[in-house]
């Protein structure tokens, strides 16, 4: 494509009717950082039992306002958040229970018009290799995935570039959803692609929406309207705050119901996008009675000649990270949170029982990186940062295991009508479990007997004896339709699910 065609391309993504249909009447967007600092101010010194207070409301699986959620970022008593971390413990078991989900991340194209400071794949950095993958590569790397790695879902990332707009994006997503990988003599697949990418407009979305996109996932950043426009060079497309705000809603309205937002924690002050996430929940949960199906909460990490990631002043400490953890596991309870392998594996460690519904693992970020390059082995010159944890799923997995978790390799929901208001009534009784439940024990035992190293197994097979004996006492009604399932498994049927 020509320098011209390329110039139109990104001249035509931004379509303002698109945004303008959502704004406030005095011509506003909803998130107003005058209104966030001063919630945060008037929050300060909190007293415990109106904390307390704040809790309870949290383990009724309720979400908080920003009053509530700006009193817990001000709480400076030690003791006061070892309760906080203790109730956020409480509602990610009343809500997921002991499931942890697992995927794997994709890029499938590292182009990119825009030209974010913290970002490697920015257009200016020469610095680092990029380029597209053919649909045949992206198979090759499904091969790996599904194949040998033993990974259902994924989560897909495109560049904001020409050749990866959404004719690319949809055959790549068919391609990704065809591939029958060959193990143990039979056959596995990808079965859950979600999708990280630029803004789209609301027909693109559609066209993403019926060939079947899981969840659609796009950060905001950053929530403070100047920071934002410091980072994101105006003249690009994602230098368009409210586009890139206002995603959500059209993927909504396109008829995609489970959407996931996040900020990349490190661009400005923590406690303020924490509200900015809040603030974005509350108004997609009052537009479309459905709040954000994840939230993700990157922090920055080095990347290839890319010196704002070390010298940027709002730096998380490990300590704040783990009150945004908790924080956000209060104020928005029902919602899935998604620590991914940025974080090393002590943090990601010590992290999981306060919240994380999903978590990913064998990660690799460079281009063609599953089927190209073997170890753990990352190649800076082609990933937008570094990781902080390259271990594999068997170890991810067997780790899970040791903590009393049982990973979820379950992809059922979406494919049987559990997304949206949906799975939101679901999760806010706590009724969405049983489903989950009684999935992750079919696709662990699945996954056990395909891809599982002997010492991963042996533990696998503790926590399955232990679930299964759970589900005989808590859910009598289903046991046997259960079992019969589990059982069909054992013997080598393959994608089974309530
Ligand atoms: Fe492109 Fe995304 Fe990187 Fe920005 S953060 S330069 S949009 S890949």
């Amino acid at each position: 494509m020509g320098n011209l065609n390329k110039e139109m391309w990104v001249e035509n993504r931004v379509r303002e009717d698109q945004i303008k249909k959502y704004l406030r009447p005095d011509g506003s967007d909803f998130i107003n950082d005058k209104q966030i600092e001063t919630e945060l101010n008037n929050g300060s010194n909190p007293d415990n039992k109106y904390i307390r207070d704040i809790i309870s409301k949290s383990l009724a699986i309720e979400t908080l306002t920003p009053e509530e959620t700006a009193a817990l970022l001000n709480v400076e008593d030690p003791e006061m958040w070892k309760e906080m971390e203790v109730a956020a413990g409480q509602i990610k078991r009343k809500v997921y229970d002991n499931r942890i989900v697992t995927f794997a991340p994709l890029y499938l194209s590292t182009a990119c018009v825009n030209n974010c400071l913290y970002c490697g794949l920015r257009t200016d950095n020469n610095a680092v290799r990029r380029g597209v993958l053919s649909v045949e590569e992206v198979k090759r790397e499904i091969e790996v995935l599904a194949g040998t790695i033993g990974h259902k879902r994924l989560i897909i990332v495109y560049g904001e570039h020409p050749e990866s707009d959404v004719d690319y994006m949809a055959n790549t997503m068919e391609a990704i959803y065809n591939v029958k990988a060959s193990v143990k003599g039979g056959e596995t697949s990808i079965r859950r692609v979600n999708v990280n990418a630029a803004p789209l407009s609301t027909e693109d979305l559609k066209r993403l929406n019926q060939i079947g996109i899981g969840t659609y996932q796009v950060f905001q950043e950053t929530y403070h309207h100047n920071t934002y426009n410091v980072v994101h060079p105006p003249s690009t497309i994602k230098g368009n705050f409210r586009w890139r705000l206002y995603c959500m809603h059209r993927a909504l309205e396109a008829g995609i119901d489970d959407v996931g937002i996040g900020a990349l924690f490190g661009l400005y002050d923590w406690k303020f996008e924490v509200m900015g996430l809040l603030h974005h929940a509350i108004e997609l949960e009052e537009k479309f009675g459905i709040g954000p199906h994840t939230i993700s909460f990157p922090r920055l990490e080095p990347a290839e000649n890319t010196p704002f990631t070390l010298n940027s002043k709002y730096q998380v400490s490990d300590e704040d990270f783990r009150k945004i953890v908790t924080v956000l596991r209060l104020a928005v309870p029902y919602t899935g949170m998604i620590l991914t392998a940025r974080e090393n594996s002590k943090m990601r460690r010590s992290l999981i029982p306060y919240g994380i519904t999903q978590t990913d693992a064998s990660s690799k970020i460079g281009l063609g990186a599953y089927n190209s390059y073997e170890g753990s082995n990352q190649q800076a010159d082609r990933q937008q940062f570094i990781l902080g944890d390259t271990r594999s799923l068997d170890e991810v997995v067997r780790e899970l295991a040791q903590m009393g978790h049982i990973t979820s390799f379950c992809t059922a929901g979406y494919r049987c009508g559990r997304t949206g208001q949906c799975i939101m009534d679901l999760l806010r009784t706590g009724a969405e479990g049983k489903f989950c439940k009684l999935n992750a024990v079919i696709t662990y035992r699945e996954w056990l007997d395909d891809f599982a190293s002997d010492t991963t197994k042996e533990i696998g097979e503790k926590i399955i004896t232990k679930e299964i004996e759970e589900i005989r006492e808590k859910m009598p009604a289903i046991f046997d339709d259960f079992m019969n399932y589990y059982t069909k498994t054992a013997e080598g049927q393959r994608d089974l699910y309530f």
